[in-house]
C-alpha cells in the first residue's frame, strides 16, 4: 500500500482489486501499475471570503489510469474528501468505464469543503480557482471531470468557461454534465439515478420476477437518489424510506416521491416532510424491504451493519458504498449486491453521451439517450450475470474481473513506454 494514499476508502479499493487479480493471473508488472494512480496532483486554492479574509482550501486530481483513452470522473465537493477517497474513487472508475465499454480511462477530484457552508460567490470563486490549478492536466483528450457529491451543473458551468477563458476559445467538451444551453446533454441529469433504475429492472427481471410492489429503501436524496426514486416508483416499486443527510422518513405503504422531490427542489429537507414518520439514518437500514439503494456516501454498509439490512437486493447507487467485511457477511446472508461499476453507471454512460455529442456538434433527442443508456445497461447485466454464473462467483468480482481484464489486454497490447 502506498502510504500517500493511506485511507479506508483507498484500502478497500486495494483489497478488492486484490482479491480479484488472483483470479485473473495477471502480471506482478500489471498488478503492480494498476494498484496506484498513474497521475496525482495536490493543490492549495486560496479565495477571498466574503468577510474580507483570504482561505485556502485543499483540492485533488487524481488520473488511476488512461490506457484506454482520456480520464474521466467526476469532481467532489465533501468535508471528508482527501487524497486516499480520491484515489479509491479514481481506480473505481477505471475500472467502471471498461467494463462499460467506454473510450475512456479513470479519474476522479475533489476539494475537501463543505459546499454549503460556502455562499454563491465563494463557491464560484473555489471552482474557478481550483479549475485554474488542475488546468494542466484537464481537456477534452486529456481528463473530462463532472459532477459527483456536492457539485452540480451550475459548477460545470463555472469549470467549462474557466478553461474556455484560458484556452481562448469556447471548449464544452472539457466537463460533462453541463447544463444543455452551453453544450449538455439532454438527460445527463437523470442519468446515474435512472441508470440505477434500469440495472435493478435487469436483475429482477433476470430471475423472472416482477419490480412491480416490490419495496424500496433509499438513503440519499440528491442527484442519484432522488431520479433513482422516481424512476423506480414509476417502474411499479413502493418506496418505502428515503433519507438525506440530516435524517429520513417512512411509510410502509409508500411515499408520494414526485411531490416530495418538488419540494425538495424547493429547499425542504427530508426530515421535514410531515406526512410521514421520522426515522434516523441509522434506523434506515433496519427497515423491511426488497431492494436498499445506497445512494450517498461510501463505506456506509460496513461490519456493524451489514448483518442488520432486511432486504434481498442491495443495488449500489453510491460509489464505494459497501466494504469488503460486509461483502462477505451479505454472501453469507445471500443478499445480493449489484455493484456501483454496474449501478451507477448511467452517469458516465451519459457523460459520454455528452461528451461525442459536444464534439460532434450533434445533439441527440432525450428518447435516445434513455434507449441506449437503457439498452446498454440491461445487455451488461446479462454478460455479467452470465459471466458470474459460469465462474461462480459474486457480481461485484465478476463487474471488477471483466473491466480489468480489459484495461490489462489494452496495457499488454501497448506495452511500456519508452
Ligand atoms: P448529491 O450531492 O447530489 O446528493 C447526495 C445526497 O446524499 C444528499 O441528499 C445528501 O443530503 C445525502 N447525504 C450526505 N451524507 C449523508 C449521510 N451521512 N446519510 C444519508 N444521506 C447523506 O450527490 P450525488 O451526485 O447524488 O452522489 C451520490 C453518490 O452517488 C456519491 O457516492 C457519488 O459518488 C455517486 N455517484 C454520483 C454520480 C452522479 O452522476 N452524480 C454518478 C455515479 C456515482
Amino acid at each position: 500500500m502506498n502510504e500517500l494514499f493511506k485511507s479506508d476508502a483507498f484500502e478497500n479499493s486495494v483489497a478488492q482489486f486484490e482479491k480479484v487479480c488472483n483470479i485473473l493471473e495477471l502480471e506482478d508488472w500489471i498488478v503492480e501499475k494498476f494498484r496506484t494512480p498513474q497521475r496525482t496532483l495536490i493543490v492549495d486554492c486560496p479565495i477571498h471570503m466574503d468577510n474580507g479574509k483570504v482561505k485556502v482550501f485543499s483540492g485533488y486530481r487524481i488520473q488511476h489510469n488512461q490506457t484506454l483513452g482520456p480520464c474521466k470522473g467526476g469532481i467532489r465537493f465533501h468535508p471528508t474528501v482527501d487524497m486516499g477517497e480520491v484515489a479509491s474513487l479514481a481506480m473505481n472508475m477505471t475500472w467502471k468505464c471498461a467494463l462499460s465499454e467506454l473510450p475512456f480511462g479513470g479519474a476522479k477530484g475533489g476539494i475537501t469543503v463543505d459546499p454549503k457552508s460556502l455562499s454563491s460567490n465563494e463557491l464560484q470563486s473555489l471552482s474557478r480557482r481550483y479549475t485554474a490549478e488542475i488546468l494542466p492536466i484537464i481537456g477534452p483528450n486529456k481528463d473530462i471531470p463532472a459532477p459527483d457529491l456536492g457539485t452540480d451543473p451550475q459548477i460545470m458551468s463555472w469549470i467549462m468557461d474557466t478553461y474556455s477563458m484560458s484556452v481562448g476559445y469556447t471548449s464544452p467538451s472539457v466537463v460533462t454534465g453541463k447544463p444543455l444551453n452551453i453544450g449538455g446533454s439532454l438527460g445527463r441529469e437523470e442519468a446515474t439515478g435512472f441508470g440505477v433504475a434500469f440495472a435493478t429492472e435487469a436483475a429482477i427481471s433476470y430471475e423472472k420476477k416482477e419490480l412491480s410492489n416490490m419495496e424500496v429503501v433509499i438513503q440519499g436524496f440528491g442527484n442519484v437518489g432522488s431520479y433513482a426514486a422516481l424512476k423506480l416508483k414509476e417502474m411499479g416499486c413502493i418506496i418505502v424510506a428515503i433519507s438525506d443527510s440530516k435524517g429520513g422518513i417512512y411509510n410502509p405503504f409508500g411515499l408520494p416521491i414526485e411531490h416530495i422531490a418538488e419540494l425538495h427542489k424547493e429547499g425542504m429537507k427530508i426530515s421535514d416532510y410531515e406526512e410521514a414518520d421520522k426515522i434516523t439514518n441509522e434506523e434506515l437500514f433496519g427497515i423491511d424491504c426488497d431492494i436498499f439503494v445506497p445512494s450517498a456516501l461510501g463505506g456506509v454498509i460496513n461490519e456493524n451493519n451489514a448483518s442488520k439490512l432486511k432486504c434481498s437486493l442491495i443495488v449500489e447507487g453510491a460509489n464505494g458504498p459497501t466494504t469488503p467485511g460486509a461483502d462477505e457477511i451479505l454472501e453469507d446472508r445471500g443478499v445480493k449486491v449489484l455493484p456501483d461499476i454496474l449501478a451507477n453507471s448511467g452517469g458516465v454512460i451519459v457523460s459520454y453521451f455528452e461528451w461525442v455529442q459536444g464534439i460532434q456538434e450533434f445533439y441527440w433527442q432525450k428518447e435516445i439517450v434513455f434507449d441506449e443508456l437503457k439498452t446498454r445497461i440491461q445487455n451488461k447485466y446479462n454478460k455479467l450475470i452470465e459471466y458470474a454464473v459460469d465462474k461462480r462467483l459474486t457480481l461485484r468480482s465478476a463487474a471488477l474481473m471483466m473491466g480489468i481484464q480489459r484495461v490489462a489486454d489494452a496495457t499488454r497490447l501497448r506495452g511500456i513506454y519508452p
